[in-house]
């Protein structure tokens, strides 16, 4: 099996949890490497500290049962699984300038649908409108947090939160972003309509609660309809569902020079 040592991989967000068929609670963390260019970790425990810009090196092989080119997994992953997060070395963290650089320069697309047509799992994109944000009902929720468990024996969420990891079945309602592409978009339609599975969303659903008011709130904590920010929305779709893409981080910088 293919193994290397990725040595440069600047972590680009980190999807919520989710709950392996094992019971496993796993992150999926996406990134960019100059080497390799984009790159899936999956999956990784919830210690590991995949912050994101943070610059990491870890050793990683491929996963015989997720073929997409852009998918990896830290070395040994089931094995050591309550251990994975020590494999992971944070050699460096961009500067503001470096992260605005890098964005500009990673290849983007102009349609979800051109990583469709290319057979890309990862891929960014400028949204030219965003048309609304809403929420859907989670038609699958779950409200029992799993806790039989993989005994994690540290770690910093051990503090905070000891066994009760929420993945995302465990929230009634799914965040949605519809939106236009720069285009020509190639959907009938004329624009996308994408489920936010961002790890920042639901840590601000877990530790406010959800409500109508956080709800709403969160929104504007991402700045999405505020013009005063550039947004690049980092996409990716799933092993089983490849044409469906979610959007795994909002990047969002203000302006400093007024247009
Ligand atoms: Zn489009």
């Amino acid at each position: 099996m293919e193994e290397r040592i990725l040595k440069d991989l600047i972590v680009l967000g980190r999807a919520a949890p989710d709950e392996m068929k094992d019971g496993r609670q796993a992150v999926c963390v996406g990134g960019w490497s100059d080497e390799l260019g984009f790159i899936r970790l999956y999956p990784a425990n919830i210690h590991t500290t995949l912050n994101r810009w943070k610059i990491i090196e870890v050793p990683v092989e491929r996963n015989p049962k997720d073929v997409r080119e852009e998918s990896w997994k830290i070395e040994g992953s089931k094995m050591d699984w309550s251990q994975i997060h020590h494999k992971v070395t944070t050699v460096g963290e961009l500067t503001r300038t470096e992260k605005i650089e890098l964005l500009n320069k990673i290849p983007k697309v102009n349609c979800i649908e051109d990583l469709n047509d290319s057979q890309k799992s990862l891929g960014i994109i400028i949204p030219k409108e965003i048309i609304s944000c809403e929420y859907e009902e989670r038609k699958k929720y779950d409200p029992r947090i799993q806790t039989k468990l993989y005994m994690f024996t540290e770690g910093p969420m051990l503090k905070d939160n000891p066994f009760l990891v929420k993945t995302k079945k465990n929230y009634p309602m799914i965040p949605i972003i519809k939106w236009k592409c720069p285009g020509p978009c190639k959907l009938k339609q004329g624009y996308h309509k994408s489920q936010v599975i961002m790890l920042e969303v639901y840590e601000w659903f877990r530790k406010h609660g959800v409500s109508e008011e956080t709800k709403r709130k969160l929104w504007d904590n991402l700045r999405i309809c505020d013009d005063e920010y550039d947004k690049w929305f980092f996409v990716g779709n799933q092993n089983n569902y490849r044409r469906s893409f979610l959007l795994i981080s909002i990047l969002r910088f203000k302006r400093k020079l007024k247009r």
